[in-house]
């Protein structure tokens, strides 16, 4: 077995655990050092730390503590490792842990996060995924079974302080074009809650002062929310700081291209089995800004799809400028719509899209004034057929079951 060097307990707060941050600080310290070409095990909460409950009331989604995520285990340090060279990072393995084999999809309310689709789902909701080896279903949303493409929302290297200054200039601009919206147009460093590893006192404070938020991704990663960065890919991180400071969490057993719903994916806590190594002064030798990875060579298997389109025309019917956004959401409300015919409910369906495989691409961007782009809903994950034909579609679902839905006080 390999040795696990950040264990989490998950009936204690994650507050009490030095090798857990949820900020992005140069002076938090390394949990642990390892050396290149170590391999390990490493822990996670989900990314919320435990605030979320496998049980039927979305009040916990509705009443979420944003300040506290993302609740990250590191920093790992590798021995070595500079400023320039690309941390090389294998993903041999991901698991839930046997005591919670489940995770969550929710949508926050427009009030407190928001997401893709807030004006059409402005409240609090929830579904609950149970986990069978591979395969996943919800008691929320019937009618569909699909296997896990199991991946770390979030991962990557401490910035500098030079890029820390960077990052949280740029973000206060963009915020300060519209400082009073809701859901805000950045989250900015913010003291209450924050985490900083092992950081005690006045180091701790001052830290958290300017420590990133981990909400976007960024230069080094992050919270990039990509499917196909699963277990077998390898991927290729910048590093900044002397021993790199690799941190990870977030993990979702699925999620579709997008992460639409924000709260997001099937969320879970669980375990990653890491390979480290180093590839001294990769990233001027590859001309890396942003990191790269090789995908997984293992996928679920699903290769036949019903593609939505979407055009940057806005629900009002409002011209876009090749807005691709505006184009996907207008190719998820179809995919929606489409769905609802069979049964489900709205929040359903955008649950679905939310967490299972679905592609999302950007098929069009010179063709003005519309952008393109297509919604790919694999038809193998539904027990029924979804295709269109002469006889209209067949209820699949009698409305007698939705996902749980909590509006706001
Ligand atoms: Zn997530």
């Amino acid at each position: 077995m390999p040795e696990t060097l950040i264990k989490v307990d998950l009936d204690e707060s994650p507050f009490t655990n030095e090798k857990i941050h949820n900020r992005w600080h140069p002076d938090i310290p390394m949990a642990c050092w390892v050396e290149p070409g170590d391999d390990f095990r490493v822990e996670t909460y989900d990314w919320t730390g435990g605030q979320i409950k496998n049980d039927d009331d979305a009040a916990d989604v509705r009443d979420v503590d944003l300040n506290q995520v993302h609740f990250l285990s590191g920093p790992i340090g590798v021995k070595g490792a500079e400023p320039g060279d690309l941390l090389v990072v294998d993903i041999l393995d991901i698991g839930a842990f046997d005591n919670s084999l489940w995770g969550f999809n929710g949508f926050f309310s427009l009030n407190n996060g928001g997401g893709f689709l807030d004006q059409h789902f402005p409240s609090a909701q929830k579904s609950i995924w149970d986990f069978k080896g591979m395969f996943t279903q919800s008691r929320h949303v019937p009618g569909v079974k699909y296997a896990g493409l199991i991946h770390p929302g979030l991962i990557g290297c401490l910035p500098d302080h030079k890029m820390l200054e960077m990052w949280n200039t740029r973000e206060k601009k963009l915020n300060d074009t519209d400082p009073n919206r809701v859901p805000s147009l950045a989250k900015l460093p913010e003291t209450a809650a924050a985490h900083m590893g092992a950081l005690k006192g006045d180091a701790r404070d001052a830290a958290a002062a300017t420590g990133a938020r981990t909400v976007p991704p960024r230069e080094h990663g992050g919270n990039c929310d990509i499917k196909d960065l699963s277990r077998g890919s390898k991927i290729y991180f910048p590093v900044y700081v002397d021993g790199a400071g690799l941190s990870m969490g977030d993990l979702h057993f699925s999620q579709g291209d997008g992460e639409i719903t924000f709260c997001g994916a099937i969320e879970m806590a669980g375990w990653l089995h890491i390979k480290v190594s180093l590839l001294k002064g990769g990233m001027a030798k590859y001309g890396i800004k942003n990191p790269i990875f090789r995908p997984s060579p293992m996928a679920p298997k699903y290769d036949d799809y019903l593609i939505f389109e979407g055009i940057s025309v806005d629900e009002s019917g409002t011209q876009h400028y090749l807005d691709v956004t505006t184009a996907y959401r207008q190719a998820c409300l179809n995919a929606i719509e489409y769905l609802k015919k069979f049964g489900y409910s709205g929040a359903q369906a955008y649950s679905i899209l939310g967490t299972a495989p679905v592609q999302g691409h950007v098929s069009g961007v010179v063709d003005i004034p519309n952008a393109c782009a297509t919604l790919w809903l694999p038809t193998d994950i539904f027990e029924f057929d979804l295709m269109p034909g002469n006889d209209g579609p067949k209820k699949y679902l009698d409305g007698s079951i939705d996902m749980p839905i909590a509006h706001d006080l």
